[in-house]
C-alpha cells in the first residue's frame, strides 16, 4: 500500500482521484485491512495545513482527539476527551470520528454548533451539512461553525463493546435579531436526534418547546437528562 501524504490542497485532489482511500490514524481501518486486504493507496491529511487547524471555529480532521482543547467549545473538547482511552485519542483523528466510526461522539457537539464541514471530491474542495458527511461520506478536510455563548456535553458511563452510551450536547447561541436559541443534540441507542428551539428568559417554555421537537419522543430516563442538561446550559446563560 503507498501512503500519500499531501501538503497541498490540489495535491490532496490529485490523490483522490487516483483512487487513494482516506486515512486518518487507522485505529478502526487497520484491522478491516488486514482481514479484507489492504487497498493500494492511502491518503492521510496530516501534513496538510489546512486539516491540521485548531481554533474557536475550526478543527482540522486530521486533528488527533487528544490535540482538541480549550481553543475549541466545551462541547467540543470534553466529547473528545470522553472517547475510548488515552492511547486511542492519541492517534484517532477527528474525521475519522465523524465520518468513519459508528460511535461518533464528536457527532451531537458538531450539530449543536450548527457546525458544517469543507470537504472535497475529484472537483476541489465545497462545504456540506453533517448529515450529507454521514450519509456519503466524502475525504473531510474541516468542521466550521459559530461561537455559542455557552455549550455542554454529558455522557453516560458505558462499557467497552457495550451498547452506546446516551450523549446529551446543548449549546445557546446569540442570534442576529438579539434573541437566543438553544440547539440539543441526543445519541440514544444508534441514533442522533436534535432540537433547536428559541431560548427565552423562562427556562420552563424552553424545555415545553424542546418537547414539541424531534426529542419529545425520547424515552423517560433520556428525557430527564436533557431536561437537567438543558437547565445548566441555560443557567450558565444567564450567568
Ligand atoms: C478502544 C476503542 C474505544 C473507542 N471508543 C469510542 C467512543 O467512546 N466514542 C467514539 O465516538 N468512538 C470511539 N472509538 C472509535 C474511535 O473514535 C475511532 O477509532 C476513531 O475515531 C477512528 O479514527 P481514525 O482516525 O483512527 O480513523 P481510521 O481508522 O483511519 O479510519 C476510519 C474510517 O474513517 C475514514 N476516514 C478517516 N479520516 C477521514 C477523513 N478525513 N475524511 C473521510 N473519511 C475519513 C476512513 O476511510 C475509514 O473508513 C473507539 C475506538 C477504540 C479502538
Amino acid at each position: 500500500m503507498l501512503l500519500r501524504l499531501p501538503t497541498s490542497l490540489s495535491e490532496a485532489r490529485r490523490c483522490l482521484a487516483d483512487g487513494a482511500v482516506p486515512v486518518g490514524g487507522a485505529t478502526l481501518v487497520w484491522a478491516q485491512w488486514q482481514r479484507d486486504g489492504f487497498p493500494e493507496q492511502a491518503v492521510s491529511l496530516r501534513r496538510l495545513p489546512e486539516a491540521n487547524a485548531v481554533d474557536a471555529q475550526t478543527l482540522g480532521a486530521a486533528v488527533l482527539l487528544h490535540q482538541v482543547d480549550e481553543r475549541v467549545p466545551e462541547v467540543l473538547r470534553r466529547a473528545a476527551a470522553s472517547i475510548g482511552t488515552g492511547a486511542v485519542r492519541r492517534t484517532a483523528t477527528v474525521g475519522g470520528n465523524i465520518v468513519g466510526s459508528t460511535l461518533r461522539c464528536l457527532l451531537p457537539p458538531a450539530l449543536v454548533l450548527d457546525a458544517r464541514a469543507t470537504v472535497m471530491d475529484g472537483d476541489g474542495p465545497y462545504e456540506a451539512e453533517l448529515a450529507e458527511v454521514v450519509a456519503k461520506r466524502p475525504l473531510m478536510l474541516d468542521i466550521r461553525w459559530r461561537s455559542p455563548l455557552v455549550s455542554g456535553y454529558y455522557k453516560a458511563p458505558g462499557e467497552a463493546g457495550g451498547p452506546p452510551p446516551l450523549v446529551v450536547a446543548t449549546a445557546v447561541h446569540a442570534e442576529e435579531d438579539g434573541g437566543r436559541r438553544l440547539l440539543t443534540a441526543v445519541r440514544d441507542g444508534g441514533e442522533v436526534l436534535s432540537g433547536s428551539v428559541p431560548a427565552t428568559a423562562d427556562a420552563g417554555r424552553v424545555l415545553g418547546a424542546l418537547e414539541g421537537t424531534a426529542l419529545g419522543g425520547l424515552p423517560g430516563e433520556a428525557r430527564d437528562v436533557v431536561r437537567r442538561e438543558v437547565a445548566d446550559v441555560l443557567g450558565r446563560a444567564d450567568a
